[in-house]
């Protein structure tokens, strides 16, 4: 047996769960022996039973001695195995577990874990798992010690893991270390197999750390080699068609000036750089990273005349139909003026023109034909929206055409190198002047009323326009979801705003409507739409300035700043009431952090600080890379792997095995909802 052998040859054990464990990614020795515990149980000490005190959760081992199972009146089943050890009698409880009368036999050495408790003058433990041994000299995996619990779906327990996983390591003397020995005496790292078998069965917790510390750190060595390696596959593409700038100046200029506002120093930066890189003859492959309403759209604009100027087509591809639309709209009314052919493709508009210069869409772009002639650019906004296959699927449209992406992600340096090496970064870190900060209020339950007085009175008087956002989280949308907004939208109707003009957006609804909804809340024919999470995305209507977000407190900070990113963004004051019914003084004091900060990336920060990781990085916040065993707030540990990395990458080939491992390496997977 070795890393790569298959699980399902190792006997009908395996077999028999081949199928889910292929859906949680496991296939082969490797597989499962990486798939490693999430925390460990305390531990647990051997107790003898005599000296077992009642509310003390403990071990107790010792002989089967009576197995039995009674019913009570009510149809329950009740398990009773007596154990003794020599000191002492105990009778573990089970309840409704029939089978056990078939699987421990009078005779057996158990070992068990759990409560005790006294029922009349005997001893009981309320059992939390147990496990038969062979003799008293055999581990007990399942009861002692620390214990691995693993995550576990519905037809794999921690319990069956933990076992299966003990046999594979009892069975693996030694194993070829991919990692180079320098690297292992330089940063004080165990070797492979002594790691894997103390992350699964540690001595103590230091081993547990010092093991999960060199996984952790092969996780992302990998990753950043991964990383290297795409960035020299990408530099050394077959040739690209450079685009002449100076030529193309004057005209360049013309499109700036028709712009009705001038653009921010940052944004000239960015054009700046961009070009730079249009004019050599490697494809371009640069991220346009801003925060929410800092003008990506404009500069997207400027590339794709800089292309049509070369003769060539652009495509910007974006991850919702409502972006879609608008994109369509801002870059027609920017671009039609000097002659240029602009075509959307969703998946509801059917009647195309063959002959575009500029394609915009959804990923309908690639799925359904959009056939371009020359295609010489690509933009992708919002880019932590897509996967890498989609991206590498429109590139093949063109021949190595030139790619910008752009997003209002915030992601740590750091982590950013590590998975991005081969991207580089303009940043758009100044907003347009002579928008205000908005105003961000914190409103508790019992300040509701008030709030949905003062906002009527803003519309009276100043003609105010408002979103109200529902607290659906869901990463993609639910009938339920839908019910609640749509439930919600009558209620308001009826009992708050009765004098107002509601209209209602979701992603469920026909691409048409939501068209018309977004055209008449920008013409001004709505005071107020409600809205799900949908909006969070790029929507830019600059006469709304209030935003009510419903139980702010499920969303992560970084993503309400993006949601109130859709206000601001007129002269006018701009204001974002945070609604929620918690209580609890932390959820609080999360909160009003936004009334104090309004940089994306600095609330991304805290945000990290506060909840964590795991909490930040949840379903809604994209763009950050699925990691198996590393914790994305252990930054010294990316530095460190970033720097070892660079430092082995030019000798890689000295090491095939860890070539063989960088190869198997996922290229960053990114949801593509
Ligand atoms: P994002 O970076 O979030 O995609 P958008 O491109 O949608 O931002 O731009 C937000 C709003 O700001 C738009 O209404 C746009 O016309 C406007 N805008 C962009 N750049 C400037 C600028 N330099 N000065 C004033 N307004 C600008
Ligand atoms: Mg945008």
């Amino acid at each position: 047996m070795d890393l790569s052998t298959p699980l399902k040859t190792l006997g009908p054990v395996f077999r028999m769960k081949a199928k889910t464990l292929e859906k949680v990614g496991i296939v082969n020795v490797e597989d499962f022996l990486f798939y490693t515990p999430f925390r460990y149980d305390s531990n647990l000490i051997v107790s003898e039973i005599g000296k077992a005190q009642p509310g003390e959760t403990l071990t107790i081992q010792g002989n089967v001695t009576k197995v039995s199972n009674t019913f009570t009146k009510r149809g329950l089943s009740i398990q009773k195995i007596t154990v003794e050890d020599g000191t002492g009698k105990i009778d573990l409880t089970f309840f409704n577990q029939k089978f056990l009368i078939n699987t421990v036999h009078e005779g057996d050495f158990i070992s068990a874990a759990g409560r005790i408790d006294k029922f009349g003058n005997r001893l009981t433990m309320a059992v939390r798992s147990y496990e038969i041994l062979k003799s008293e000299n055999d581990s007990a995996i399942n009861t002692t010690g620390l214990v691995p619990v693993y995550p576990q779906t519905q037809n794999l327990t921690s319990k069956w893991i933990r076992g299966r996983i003990k046999t594979i390591l009892d069975q693996i003397e030694t194993l070829p270390d991919y990692l180079p020995a320098e690297l292992k005496e330089e940063n004080n790292l165990p070797d492979l197999i002594a790691a894997l078998k103390s992350i699964h069965f540690p001595k103590s917790a230091e081993e547990a750390n010092k093991a999960r510390q060199r996984l952790s750190f092969d996780e992302l060595l990998l990753k950043n080699l991964a990383s290297l390696e795409r960035k020299e596959a990408w530099e050394k593409k077959a040739k690209t068609d450079a685009f002449e700038v100076k030529k193309h100046q004057k005209e360049i200029e013309k499109l700036i000036k028709s712009i009705p506002f001038e653009l921010t120093n940052a944004q000239k930066k960015a054009v700046e750089e961009i070009f730079g890189d249009l004019e050599k003859n490697i494809p371009m492959n640069r991220l346009l990273q801003g925060d929410v309403g800092s003008g990506k759209t404009v500069v997207a604009g400027i590339v794709l005349y800089l292309a049509y100027l070369n003769g060539f087509q652009g495509a910007l591809m974006a991850p919702t139909e409502i972006l879609a639309n608008q994109h369509y709209v801002t870059i027609k009314k920017l671009l039609e003026p000097f002659g240029i052919r602009v075509e959307l493709f969703t998946s509801n508009n059917k009647n195309k023109e063959e002959n575009f210069d500029i394609a915009i869409g959804t990923h309908s772009l690639i799925q359904k034909g959009a056939k371009f002639k020359k295609l010489g650019l690509i933009v992708i906004d919002e880019q932590q929206r897509f996967g890498v296959e989609q991206r590498a699927t429109l590139a093949e449209k063109g021949n190595n055409p030139h790619v910008l992406t752009m997003t209002a992600t915030p992601i740590p340096r750091t982590i950013f190198l590590t998975i991005y090496a081969d991207l580089k970064v303009s940043f758009l870190n100044e907003l347009p002047k002579g928008r205000q900060k908005i105003k961000t209020h914190l409103v508790p339950n019992e300040k509701r009323q008030k709030g949905y007085a003062w906002i009527s009175e803003k519309i009276k008087t100043e003609k105010s326009q408002v979103f109200i956002v529902c607290p659906f989280i869901e990463p993609s949308e639910t009938l339920a979801t839908v019910k609640a907004v749509t439930e919600e939208v009558e209620h308001l109707k009826k009992n708050v705003f009765p004098n107002f003009k509601l209209g209602l957006l979701h992603g469920k609804m026909k691409t048409a409507d939501k068209d018309k909804v977004v055209a008449d809340f920008k013409a001004g024919k709505l005071d107020i739409l409600v809205a799900t999470p949908v909006i969070e995305v790029g929507i830019d209507i600059p006469t709304a300035d209030i935003m009510l977000i419903e139980a702010s407190e499920r969303f992560g900070l970084a993503q309400l700043h993006q949601l109130r990113g859709r206000v601001g963004r007129g002269q006018k004051q701009s204001y974002c009431f945070l609604f929620t019914e918690s209580k609890s003084d932390k959820t609080v004091e999360r909160l009003t952090y936004l009334q104090t900060i309004d940089n994306g990336a600095e609330l991304a920060e805290v945000d990290l600080k506060l909840r964590g990781p795991g909490e930040m990085f949840g379903t809604m916040q994209h763009g950050i890379p699925d990691l198996k065993i590393a914790n994305l707030s252990d930054y010294p540990l990316f530095e460190l792997a970033r720097k070892e990395a660079e430092k082995i990458y030019p000798s890689l080939k000295k090491y095939p095995n860890l070539v063989t491992m960088v190869q198997k390496t996922d290229t960053p997977k990114i949801s593509k909802d």
